[in-house]
């Protein structure tokens, strides 16, 4: 189920701007219940939570928003939270995808124990449950059809119709349910309902189906069930059963709240708290697995790990930190009413973290030879160049400086607007931490006329990258090396979708048809410095003047592949000077 996204996106001015009492980490509506529940000594004294996933997919950054709301709040209270599968459905169930959820919960940074669960670990339990809401007169066997029972169910306008099975004796319900567990009928020709009322402003509590005959096998249970519970019939009793004392989830089961309730006040059991909050909106992008799944099975994407996607899986492979991510879900805070948040916040928090942490080296992706007529043939020179003014702790590396360079190709122009303070003819410019060079000559193609090599000379008394004369210099170009520069290719990426919600569609289309074709550019022809050859799958680095960069998994010795992260340009910044304005 996902909530319809509103039409415009939250510019929240910054941290500085929510308000502290609705951060994760400050205090929030949900915190106020859990103290009230503890003054009062509702639950013991305990705080226990659970992360409840489907495993029909990949966990992604909204997910992240739940389990950090789930496994802080109970670290905070000196409490648990349990890890638990919502595994009701086996048709849309895999093996690949728990392994691939515990995965990112752990690199998120969070631990359930020994406290794994399944759904499907309690389906003898919910069995028994069943029956003694038959036995109670609560619940019954339908054999309407699908259809039937929706227009049975009525609309929010008109009251539903009763099922003529509704008033089937105790005896025959029990005899059917029986015989639907043992997989006597076909799929559709029966389910198994709650009575509660057909009549009911709450759709949910319109005798909402309880079980569904599927003769399918299930990742856990096999062949040994013909009949599975649905997500109402399941969700609270598991909860009871794991004595859960707040149980989180997003704002569209507020209206399943009271069916919960329903269930667990029949059944006589221990009865945990739903509690609803506002799931995460990002402006470009989807957060439902069933629109990601799609992205992946109709390949628009490389998998579900594709750095475009934003499941932690692609967002760690894009070079995402835990950190970056736990962050951000701190600072986004929990609210009560369902926004869309601009996804420049996000980068924003990435671009922070790695602003402290990832050493700056230098490529070039566009690269333009550039020979300096007066330096020596032979002549290699080591600079020293720090490797990040943020954190002098992280020491300084050697950068080898030759006669041929690489440098961006554009950085050089030939006829440069005003306002241009890069290389052009009778220019001199600073290459970073080396020498200042001017351009003397160009070399043009004969055929296109596109310039493919700039001669310069330098100035031998700039070296460190200044003069004694202290005349300046406008510009400060990165470069490297031509004879040791590393071969690599870069991957940029754009958002997946061009309009700031994807399902602002036409009416017919769907979220597809805002698809970005140009998510992707590839360069293949990137020069980088040769301290990183070698450099391994995940590392991070900001490329100066170009922005952060994560090494990516098909990278090899022979090949470096990097992701671009996210951009130096701060679309975030610019937000909130406007706003502040
Ligand atoms: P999807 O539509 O992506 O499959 P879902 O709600 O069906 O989402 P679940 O696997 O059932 O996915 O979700 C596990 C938990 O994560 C639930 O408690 C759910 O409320 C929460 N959750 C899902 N999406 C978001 C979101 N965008 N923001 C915050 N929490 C979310
Ligand atoms: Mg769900």
């Amino acid at each position: 189920m996902t909530a319809p996204l509103k039409s415009s996106v939250t510019n929240l001015a910054g941290a500085e701007s929510i308000a502290p009492n609705d951060t994760a980490s400050g205090s929030n509506f949900i915190r106020k219940m859990v103290e009230e529940d503890l003054q009062t000594d509702r639950f013991g004294g305990r705080v226990h939570t659970r992360f409840p996933p489907e495993p029909n997919g990949y966990l992604h950054v909204g997910h992240a928003k739940a389990i950090c709301l789930d496994f802080g709040l109970a670290k905070e209270y000196g409490g648990l939270c349990n890890l638990r599968y919502d595994d009701t459905n086996p048709v849309k169930e895999e093996a690949e995808f728990v392994e691939a959820m515990k995965e990112d919960i752990r690199w998120l940074g969070f631990d359930w124990g020994d406290r794994e669960y399944y759904a499907s670990d309690y389906f003898d339990q919910l069995y028994d449950w069943a029956v003694q809401l038959i036995k109670a007169g609560k619940a019954y066997v339908d054999s309407l059809s699908a259809e039937e029972i929706r227009e049975y169910r009525g609309t929010l306008t008109a009251p539903g119709r009763e099922s003529p099975h509704r008033n089937r004796p105790v005896e025959e319900n029990l005899d059917l349910f029986e015989r639907m567990r043992a997989g006597e009928f076909e799929e559709g020709t029966h389910v198994l309902r709650a009575k509660i009322d057909m009549a009911s402003g709450n759709l949910n509590l319109r005798d909402p189906v309880m079980y569904r005959i599927l003769h399918a096998s299930h990742h856990r249970t096999g062949d040994r069930w013909h009949i599975y519970p649905l997500y109402d019939f399941a969700h609270g009793q598991s909860d009871s059963i794991e004595k859960i004392t707040h149980s989180l989830c997003t704002l569209e089961y507020e209206d399943h709240r009271p069916l919960y309730d329903w269930f667990l006040a029949e059944l006589g059991i221990y009865h945990p708290q739903q509690i609803e909050f506002a799931p995460l909106n990002l402006s470009y992008t989807v957060l439902s697995k069933r629109k990601l799944i799609r992205l992946v099975e109709e390949g628009h994407v490389a998998g579900w790990d594709d750095p475009r996607m934003p499941t932690l899986s692609g967002l760690r492979r894009r070079g995402y930190t835990p950190e970056a991510i736990t962050n951000f879900c701190d600072r986004i805070g929990v609210a009560k009413n369902e926004s869309v948040l601009d996804i420049a916040l996000l980068e924003h928090t990435l671009r922070e973290d790695l602003n402290k942490r990832a050493p700056r080296v230098m490529a070039v992706l566009r690269p333009l030879k550039v020979v300096i007529d007066n330096y020596p043939t032979d002549q290699v020179e080591d600079f020293e160049i720090i490797n990040n003014p943020e954190d002098p702790a992280m020491g300084q590396r050697t950068v080898p400086f030759s006669r041929e360079l690489y440098i961006e190709r554009d950085d050089f122009l030939e006829d440069p607007p005003k306002k241009y303070f890069r290389l052009a003819p009778g220019r001199e410019v600073r290459l970073k931490s080396a020498y200042y060079v001017t351009c003397v000559n160009v070399i043009k193609d004969e055929e296109t006329g596109e310039v493919v090599e700039v001669h310069c000379t330098y100035d031998p008394e700039s070296r460190g990258g200044g003069t004694a004369d202290g005349r300046k210099v406008r510009g400060t170009l990165h470069w490297v090396s031509a004879n040791h520069a590393v071969d690599a290719e870069i991957r940029l990426y754009d958002h997946l979708f061009l309009n700031e919600d994807p399902n602002d569609v036409e009416e017919g289309a769907d979220f597809m048809a805002n698809l970005n074709p140009n998510s992707l550019e590839i360069l293949s022809s990137v020069k980088v410095e040769p301290n990183l050859a070698g450099a391994t799958p995940g590392s991070r680095y900001q490329f100066l003047r170009q922005g952060y960069f994560a090494v990516d998994p098909d990278s090899a010795v022979a090949r470096l592949v990097f992701n671009r992260a996210v951009s130096l340009r701060d679309t975030w910044a610019k937000i909130r000077k406007t706003q502040q304005k």
